[in-house]
């Protein structure tokens, strides 16, 4: 910033005047550059993204090469022409605009950073050549890296809003899908699959050739794992193997089967009706695992389940943060808990984990968030509560537990807890609070076990 305030006012207006003149001049002398090189940087821009793996599937079809790259110059010619500055509030619509184009076609933050970089790169070689001043070409070196910086910026922004959002429908539909009803779905694609199974092999003993037989993928079952089960199952690693055991059938089993001699036929039957049964094994797994996530609730003890204990956190930290509030999280574990399985069974210790969960969901309010954190642990999110209230809160969940009698089939044993309390203090991070919860745990467990400690 130039010291205006040590001038006079005329000499101040003859500075923003001088200074205005030489912005001008930095802006013709970019914008004619860019004139002459939009397609020369364009080309570059595309070649060192094919360079990249990840890059190559958004960009490799003809069609996205000739419209964007003629796209890529035209933003080009637009960022650095005089109209740019004049019309700041139309340069920053097209800027979102393209960054939720961004969004849409869910590419990467990380290609766009990318493609910037290398622009960036071949337009500083290109203005290091141009003719000029030393301070001429410095000056418009640095206007065409803050010019392309501020609509980086502009991009990330709409990208990131417009990604978030997305986010949020996808996992509403998926939410909305899961209500379908679960168990049907999953009878009707098993039996979706086992006719297929039939009818291919039906065809095979019938000496059908290859062509006419009908691959896994192409059949509804096929159809249901490539386009519904993306979204039932998102991230469940048996969706992957039952991709690639569906590869296996179509692209390796069937073709060797038809018209091969019939000893190696008979091998491969066997090998057919295996790859079924995993699939089969696979989607009743997978199913399993969802049904048990129904409403991120934990199937034994009915409280929530990790799963969604880090979005959780995440959002109670961010609301202390902003509205200056606190919180304080609570984990629990019983102690002995190994011993009572022997003990009594594992029964037993089931019923016990319920009986647990129970004085649990008595001891704290709606407002709150009980989860099972583990095998014999628990979290609680305790909000607005400081820590010397979640200490007492602890305390009298200790000795609620200490003093109750529970049951395990027809034994009453004793049950003890530990349990360790951090008020949130201020660190954004849900992993730094717990990581303090969990210390002061052991502290308890340390001290003798049946006990309350606070992070310091
Ligand atoms: P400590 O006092 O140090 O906590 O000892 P502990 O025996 O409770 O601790 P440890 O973590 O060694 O053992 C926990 C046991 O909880 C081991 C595991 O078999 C049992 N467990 C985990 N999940 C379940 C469950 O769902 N049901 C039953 N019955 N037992 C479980
Ligand atoms: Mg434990
Ligand atoms: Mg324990």
């Amino acid at each position: 910033m130039r010291a205006h305030g040590m001038m006079n006012p005329a000499e101040g207006m003859a500075w923003r005047e001088g200074d205005r003149a030489q912005q001008r001049a930095t802006r013709d002398a970019l914008s004619e550059l860019v004139e002459r090189n939009a397609e020369h940087l364009a080309d570059a821009f595309y070649a060192a993204l094919l360079d990249d793996q990840e890059a190559r599937s958004f960009l490799s079809h003809e069609i996205v090469q000739t419209r964007l790259k003629t796209s890529l110059a035209a933003w080009l010619r637009d960022l650095f022409s005089d109209a740019a500055p004049a019309d700041r509030e139309a340069y920053g619509q097209k800027q979102r605009k393209i960054g939720a184009i961004h969004a849409r076609s869910k590419i990467p933050f990380r290609l766009v950073l990318m493609g910037a970089a290398v622009l960036r790169t071949r337009l500083v070689d290109l203005i290091r050549t141009s003719p000029g001043t030393f301070e001429e070409r410095f000056t418009r070196l640095a206007t065409a890296v803050e010019q392309i910086e501020q609509s980086l910026a502009l991009m990330s922004d709409s990208q990131a809003a417009a990604t978030e959002t997305r986010a949020r429908q996808d996992e509403a539909y998926r939410l909305f899908s899961l209500d379908q009803d679960v168990n049907l779905e999953r009878e009707s694609q098993r039996a979706s699959l086992m006719q297929w199974a039939q009818a291919t092999l039906f065809q095979l003993l019938d000496d059908v050739d290859v062509p006419a037989l009908q691959p896994l993928a192409g059949s509804p079952f096929g159809f249901w794992i490539r386009h519904r089960a993306g979204i039932m199952f998102e991230h469940a690693p048996e969706l992957q193997s039952i991709t690639e055991a569906m590869e296996r059938i179509d692209g390796r089993i069937l073709p060797r089967i038809a018209g091969g001699d019939p000893a190696v036929r008979t091998g491969l039957f066997k090998e057919l009706k295996t790859a079924v049964d995993e699939i089969a094994f696979l989607l009743g797994e997978m199913f399993q695992r969802l049904v048990a996530m129904e409403n991120g609730r934990d199937p034994l003890t009915r409280v929530l389940n990790r799963r969604f204990l880090s979005s959780i956190l995440s959002r109670e930290i961010g609301y202390a943060n902003t509205h200056d509030t606190t919180l304080s999280l609570l984990i629990l574990d019983i102690d002995h808990f190994k011993r009572l399985n022997d003990t009594y069974g594992h029964q037993a210790g089931d019923q016990i984990l319920r009986q647990v969960a129970e004085v649990l969901m008595d001891s704290v309010r709606p407002s709150d968030f009980l989860f099972r954190y583990g095998g014999e642990e628990f979290l609680i999110v305790l909000v607005e509560v400081d820590c010397a209230g979640a200490a007492a809160i602890a305390e009298r969940i200790r000795a609620t537990i200490d003093a109750r009698e529970f049951k395990a089939g027809e034994s009453k044993p004793h049950i003890t807890v530990s349990a360790g309390v951090a008020q949130h203090a201020g660190h954004p991070d849900p992993e730094f609070l717990i990581e303090r919860a969990d210390d002061a745990l052991y502290h308890a467990k340390d001290a003798g076990r049946n006990r309350v400690h606070s992070a310091a």
